[in-house]
């Protein structure tokens, strides 16, 4: 399983993601980013930034 936590690129977010690949991860972080972060769109930097921060759990 993949682990992603927000707070790695959103020091003051406490959420935690878990999928089997890195895409749902993406896929996930995508929704939270617009729900939670009002991020309507994802700028290829932070998707590099959560991409180099998903752990192999
Ligand atoms: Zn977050």
């Amino acid at each position: 399983m993949k682990q992603f936590a927000c707070g790695d690129v959103v020091p003051s977010c406490g959420r935690t993601f878990t999928a089997p690949t890195d895409d749902e991860i993406l896929a996930a972080v995508a929704g939270h980013a617009r729900d939670d972060h009002g991020l309507t769109d994802i700028p290829s930097s932070l998707v590099d930034q959560v991409r180099a921060a998903i752990r192999t759990a």
